[in-house]
């Protein structure tokens, strides 16, 4: 045996026994287990790469003696080279592995909101990845380990509600709810109103927040409907304006159901190259092989994760715009909205004082009938309810014309109105006959007070046709009692009015 040529030419072995760098003689048995040694270190190297495969397979046929000893050499020369290449090869894909799986990461913990355990999970996965002592082996265990991560989170994510209310919606839903204080609706509308004011509270998913906005729409379609008789022009362009914030909003609604059909399918593809990787690491056998499926696995997750990333971030563009629109939309309709109140009480006013003697008329009249027999019912207190009715008026009409009877009317009205404190109230009831509210007073007073009308009246010094006339009123009155309705006080009230007539008018009766 040529000891030189086992010392020359070794360079692998140098390195794994630095003790044969000397120049003594290698014994057979050293030689034999060394035979051994690498006979099973290349057994372990099996699978990495084919070449390599067949070198070493040369290796563990040469025996480590006699004139083969060039041969193995060289075939161990050989196998050495491949076997730094392949170190090279395999530290580059571990640093590959290393980013691909932290961007991974780092996108998982982004596009999903995370339970505080996974999200630690996840932080630990990182560090461990960042270790400079990460081996292969390791790698492979990581691998299997993030796939079940993986398949977690997205369990999760893809259970959940997938159009999570960014901060912007919360605050669009709580400029709803604003909105809606603002505005006027009927109490028929009450609960329905309270429902979305105490859903858009809770609001959870843009889809939520969609179908409120859209049950308001459909109130104000229906607030707008119902006063369709007062203002149909404005009617028309509200209308229109709602109309197509109805259509934003049914879009966006669609447009999120298409992007869900979309998500799933990514959800798809992205479970099976994350089970498909599971596969792999249980079946295979070969290192090498593996390592390729597991990174062709790795990309695919990576380019769906990243189509879904960008998927949510259109869809959330999308709805951030609609809603945004949806917002303006429903400002310019609250601007319209309060100029249509504002334009409606106008009218209201109008409508409620009657022209000739300018006191409210017999609309305005049952409105504050109701609202002060109702206030009297609940405090318990006393409500005269009195009918005024000028004497023998026909007569004026006949003698001194009609429009002495119009001023006849506005002077009387404007007398009686004059004699009444704030609290009390004197409407036209109708013709020459005047209806009137007198609160808080006890029979005894409210005698007193009618009774200071009537005088008043009667002390005004009327001249028509340069003739001194006397103008006389007659007034019945009763107090509402809690047991009977306006209707039923009032023809209490009426047939006082009608005794006082008979009685030869100038009179006030009251019904105690
Ligand atoms: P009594 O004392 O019984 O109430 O007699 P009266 O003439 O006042 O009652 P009657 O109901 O017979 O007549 C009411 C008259 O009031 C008839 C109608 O022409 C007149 N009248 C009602 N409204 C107006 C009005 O707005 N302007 C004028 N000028 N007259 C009116
Ligand atoms: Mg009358
Ligand atoms: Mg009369």
């Amino acid at each position: 045996m040529d000891q030189s040529v086992v010392t020359q030419k070794t360079d692998i072995k140098e390195k794994a026994n630095p003790k044969l760098t000397q120049t003594q003689p290698v014994s057979i048995s050293q030689l034999k287990s060394i035979e051994q040694f690498i006979y099973q270190l290349s057994l372990l190297c099996k699978g990495c790469n084919l070449e390599l495969d067949n070198k070493l397979a040369k290796v563990r046929a040469t025996p480590l003696q006699g004139e083969q000893i060039s041969e193995f050499s060289q075939y161990a020369g050989q196998a050495e080279k491949i076997i730094l290449a392949q170190h090279r090869q395999m530290t580059l894909q571990l640093d590959r592995q290393r980013i691909v799986l932290g961007d991974i990461v780092a996108q998982l913990s982004r596009v999903t909101e995370l339970p505080a355990s996974v999200s630690n999970e996840l932080k630990h996965f990182t560090r461990e990845l960042e270790k400079p002592s990460l081996l292969v082996w390791d790698l492979t265990e990581r691998l299997t380990q993030l796939a079940e991560m993986v398949s977690d989170i997205l369990q999760q994510h893809f259970d959940g509600d997938t159009t999570k209310l960014l901060p912007k919606h919360r605050q669009l839903a709580a400029e709803l709810c604003s909105k809606l204080a603002e505005l006027e609706f009927t109490s028929a509308q009450q609960p329905k109103l309270t429902f979305i004011t105490q859903s858009l509270e809770k609001t959870q998913s843009v889809e939520h927040l969609l179908h409120n906005y859209r049950h308001v729409f459909d109130l104000l379609v229906e607030n707008m409907a119902r006063e369709k008789s007062a203002s149909q022009e404005f009617l028309h362009a509200l209308s229109d304006t709602l109309s197509a914030v109805k259509q934003a909003v049914t879009e966006s609604a669609q447009s999120a159901v298409q992007h869900q059909t979309v998500k799933a399918k990514l959800n798809n593809e992205i479970n099976s190259s994350v089970a498909s990787i599971g596969a792999s690491v249980d079946n295979s056998v070969e290192l090498n092989g593996l390592k390729a499926e597991i990174g062709q696995q790795l990309v695919l997750i990576k380019t769906a994760l990243a189509r879904k990333e960008a998927l949510e971030q259109r869809e959330q563009d999308t709805l951030k715009q609609a809603l945004q629109n949806m917002s303006q939309e429903l400002n310019q309709v609250n601007q319209e909205a309060q100029r249509y109140k504002h334009r409606l009480v106008e009218q209201q006013k109008i409508n409620e004082l009657d022209a000739l003697t300018r006191l409210p008329n017999r609309g305005a009249w049952d409105q504050r009938l109701n609202e002060a027999a109702s206030i009297a019912k609940r405090d318990g207190s006393p409500l005269w309810l009195v009918v005024a009715d000028i004497d023998h008026f026909k007569q004026v009409n006949d003698t001194y014309g009609h429009s002495s009877g119009d001023k006849t009317l506005q002077v009387v009205a404007m007398a009686i109105k004059n004699t009444l404190n704030q609290d009390q109230y004197v409407a036209r009831f109708g013709g020459e006959e005047f209806a009137l509210l007198l609160p808080g007073l006890s029979a005894a007073e409210a005698l007193e007070s009618l009774n200071s009308i009537r005088e008043k009246v009667r002390n005004i010094p009327f001249r028509f046709k340069s003739q001194p006339v006397q103008i006389t009123l007659s007034l019945g009155a009763a107090a509402i009692l809690s047991n009977e309705s306006v209707e039923q006080t009032f023809e209490r009230a009426d047939a006082c009015l009608y005794r006082a007539k008979q009685k030869g008018r100038d009179k006030v009766i009251i019904d105690e």
